[in-house]
């Protein structure tokens, strides 16, 4: 999912920086240090993200009332400066910011578009912790783009949140940008008797006053994006299989959804359930091959909220949309696709949007490895599929570099070109050298950034073959690769 960055934004942006002096000469002076970048340099989304320090923790104290859709956090925001600062910026959209302590002295803050820029007391060193601490609150907006209705989603009982790019800053001031990965913990206070889930582990909840806060904790570091959180009335189910803590969250209203009114079957909650139940075999599956599980935590986040119409791959904790539950092979697969995910997106980001074929070819070709496994369709036969039937302007689009609209970003072609792809790199190199890429990809990256260039030149150094031409025409070139001629 992808939000409007107008450009009337950026222009304010840019005016910004000269008209509050935040990037005067003076700012070159020793012991002074410059100003961060207002972005962190990726050109689909230039205000995404912010240069000059790395965040290693989040801790987001929020609490919510249904009643109002009012949100209260309070931010605080662990990082470490990469030069000398004398000030920084965070991504924060919408939203009231009360106050803002960089370490324990009040510091000044400006605001404009999503940028919320801070001039700490003192300058910051390079190398030097510091933790930033926003208070703030207010509704917060919910995106709705080309693909419909994503990041902070008021429902009827809550709120949940799901989204791409750059959600976070909606609800809380981050570094928004998956190159700049940290740990979260989120305590979410919501009235008593409802539910709140986030990523990670939860370890504790408690109850006073009416309000019930509920702890969770993500030890990995995660992008922003993949902060989710879900407020409402939930059956959570917790358990342990092969040393993974699950936690699976299932809105009580999927079990009165009939997928098919026409005949008598499971609702979409018993459907939902079926495919949850399934996630230790199918993480045990996908381990086979990508490597071992790279969490802790696992489980995922069903809601019925009737604008939410797709699933995101929330680090430890997928969201699902109810509309996947309406069979079990659409339940599996979608649980699978996730799943896939939490190594190919999460423990792996990419280090530009542009990459975004490197997340969804890989999660959609776990898909075909499903399906093949269950006895249903080999990858070749999805390749050839797609090969025969795909539309004329299916092959428009370069996966590699596929524009930053929403439309282009996640266009169905991302995910099937970008598998088939890997299909026909398979074809290339065999099977034996195609999955030591794959496990080679995972265990050499895992915990960074990726980018198409590395993913080409692994390739080529573990099958020692020159694989520029067969890329190039699967990524960089509009039209059927597969077509005669
Ligand atoms: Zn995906």
């Amino acid at each position: 999912m992808s939000r409007k960055l107008s450009l009337l934004t950026m222009t304010t942006v840019a005016a910004l920086g000269l008209s509050t002096g935040v990037a005067s000469a003076g700012d070159d002076r020793p012991g002074t240090g410059s100003p961060g970048a207002p972005g962190i340099g990726d050109p689909y989304f230039p205000l995404d993200g912010n240069g000059g320090y790395d965040v290693e923790h989040y801790d987001l104290d929020i609490r919510y009332d249904p009643a109002t859709d009012v949100l209260q956090g309070v931010a605080t925001i662990t990082a470490r400066a990469v030069h000398d600062l004398s000030s920084f910026n965070l991504d924060l959209e919408g939203m009231e910011v009360r106050s803002v302590r960089v370490g324990s002295a009040d510091a000044t803050w400006v605001r404009e578009g999503g940028e919320l820029t801070v001039t700490p007391a003192k300058p910051l060193r390079a190398g030097q912790k510091y933790a930033t601490t926003v208070t703030y609150d207010g509704v917060p907006e919910t995106i709705t783009d080309a693909l419909g209705t994503s990041g902070f989603m008021h429902t009827d009982d809550g709120a949940i949140v799901a989204g791409q790019p750059d959600v976070a800053a909606t609800w809380f001031p981050a570094n928004d940008h998956p190159r700049d990965a940290a740990s979260v913990t989120v305590r979410a206070t919501v009235p008593a008797g409802l539910e709140a889930v986030s990523n990670g582990v939860l370890r504790n909840s408690r109850t006073a006053h009416g309000w019930t806060t509920w702890d969770w904790r993500a030890k990995e570091p995660m992008a922003t994006y993949l902060v989710t959180l879900a407020i409402g009335e939930f059956d959570l189910r917790e358990y342990v299989a092969d040393g993974i803590g699950y936690w699976d969250a299932l809105d009580p209203d999927l079990f009165t959804m009939d997928p098919d009114p026409a005949t008598e079957g499971p609702s979409v909650g018993e459907l939902a359930e079926g495919s949850l139940a399934r996630q230790p075999e199918i993480t045990e599956f996908l381990s086979g091959v990508f490597g071992p599980y790279p969490f802790r935590a696992s489980g995922g986040i069903v809601d019925d909220l009737p604008e939410f119409q797709f699933a995101l791959e929330t680090q430890t904790r997928p969201i699902y949309s109810s509309a996947f539950f309406s069979d079990p092979v659409s339940g599996d697969l979608v649980v699978v696709h996730e799943l896939a995910h939490q190594w190919t997106g999460d423990l792996l980001r990419i280090d530009e949007w542009r990459h975004i074929w490197l997340n969804e070819g890989f999660a959609t070709y776990a898909e075909w490895l499903w399906l093949e496994r269950e006895g249903l369709q080999t990858p070749q036969e999805a390749f050839d599929n797609i090969a025969a039937d795909a539309p004329p302007e299916f092959w428009e689009l370069t996966i590699g570099d596929p524009g930053a609209a929403t439309e282009n970003l996640f266009d169905i072609a991302v995910y099937y070109r970008g598998a088939m792809t890997l299909q026909a790199l398979r074809n290339e190199v065999g099977d034996e050298a195609f999955f030591a890429i794959v496990r080679e990809w995972v265990a050499s990256q895992a915990g960074g950034t990726v980018t198409t260039e590395e993913f080409i030149a692994l390739a080529e150094k573990v099958s020692g073959q020159q694989l520029d031409e067969l890329f190039q025409r699967w990524l960089f070139t509009p039209g059927n690769p597969t077509a005669a001629g």
